[in-house]
């Protein structure tokens, strides 16, 4: 069996995953979270340098091999931060020595990921992470992009709204509990243009009614607002693909409500639903080692270097 390493260092998570055949044997990782505010790169690249070699480490005892006997090394080239995206592509080199090294794309890492986990073929994507946002499904050897956020992602929406109630990152789990304790809708700005979506009217909205209005009302509303936004694009993607499966990933999956929601959605289309496994939902390298070896398996051109805006269509799928 080959052995194939993922290495994720996009943001502010750093990971590594082992796969050996069909199976994920190792996903060790470790985020940088910032003391205050949002994400610092250099410090997010600072964090991702010191963890480098202690979570290799952990990943290769978990997966009982030693980097010898590892086949091929892949490491997620973009899109994301430039100075945290130079940290795995230098664990990868570092780690394989002379053998293959492939730079494969972060968001497609996570629909794959989320299709080995749920045994779907061929989904309609909703990811839903810090700084992605975006509805994705294959269309004539793509994964095309069918509606994105036009500013922020959904869960930098979420943080961002949280830190200004005085919440500590990561702030979308506090949001949602909060909004738990709340039915009470205050309207909120609804901003879907064509098939994108926006999300930082909405914010600001929000932010300015912590004036007069409760911490709780408010993390209800926003969600409210959102995740119906997100739906109504899904749901035309859905409606216009025909796709009989969707999957809701990324960090933000991890939200009962949106799932919820877009469950009820897809229900409605007679398409089956999956929230992927935690662990495979938020970043991991377990993806990115999967997707290096789908890449690898079918010989697709990968990058060779970092690409900061790489976008989830300039792929060109030629394993499906
Ligand atoms: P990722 O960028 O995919 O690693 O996801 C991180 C994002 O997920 C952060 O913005 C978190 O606030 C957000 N997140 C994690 N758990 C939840 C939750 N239960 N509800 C909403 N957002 C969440
Ligand atoms: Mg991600």
């Amino acid at each position: 069996m080959m052995i194939y390493l993922g290495i994720e260092s996009t943001a502010h998570t750093f990971g590594i995953g082992v796969v050996d055949g069909e199976r994920i044997i190792a996903n060790e990782k470790d985020s940088y979270k910032p003391e205050k505010g949002g994400i610092v790169p250099a410090e997010a690249a600072e964090h991702h340098r010191k963890h480098a070699l202690p979570i290799l480490e952990r990943a290769l005892e978990k997966a009982g091999i030693t980097a010898r006997e590892i086949d091929v090394v892949s490491y997620a080239a973009g899109p994301g931060l430039p100075p945290c995206l130079i940290e795995g592509k230098k664990l990868a080199e570092k780690v394989a020595e002379n053998k293959p090294v492939i730079g494969v794309n972060h968001c497609i890492a996570h629909i794959e990921i989320g299709k080995k986990d749920s045994g779907f073929k061929d989904p309609l994507t909703l990811y839903v992470s810090g700084g992605n946002t975006q509805v994705i499904a294959l269309n004539e050897g793509r994964y095309r992009i069918f509606g994105e956020t036009l500013d922020i992602g959904i869960g930098n929406a979420l943080d961002k709204l949280a830190r200004e109630m005085g919440l500590k990152m990561p702030g979308g789990p506090k949001i949602e509990k909060l909004a738990e304790k709340s039915e009470k809708y205050i309207p909120l700005p609804y901003t879907v243009k064509g098939m994108d979506f926006a999300f930082s009217g909405l914010l600001t909205a929000a932010k300015n009614s912590l004036n007069n209005s409760r911490k709780e009302d408010i993390a209800f509303s926003f969600q409210e607002t959102a995740f119906a936004m997100l739906a109504e694009v899904s749901e035309r993607a859905l409606a216009h693909t025909q796709k009989k499966e969707v999957i809701l990933t990324g960090g933000v999956a991890a939200n009962k409500r949106l799932a919820e929601i877009i469950k009820g959605m897809a229900e409605e289309h007679n398409a089956e639903f999956t929230v992927p496994r935690q662990e495979y939902c938020g970043d991991n390298g377990a993806m990115i080692a999967w997707l290096g070896k789908i890449v690898y398996e079918s010989k697709t051109e990968a990058a060779t270097d970092v690409k900061p805006k790489w976008r989830t269509d300039q792929v060109k799928v030629t394993w499906e």
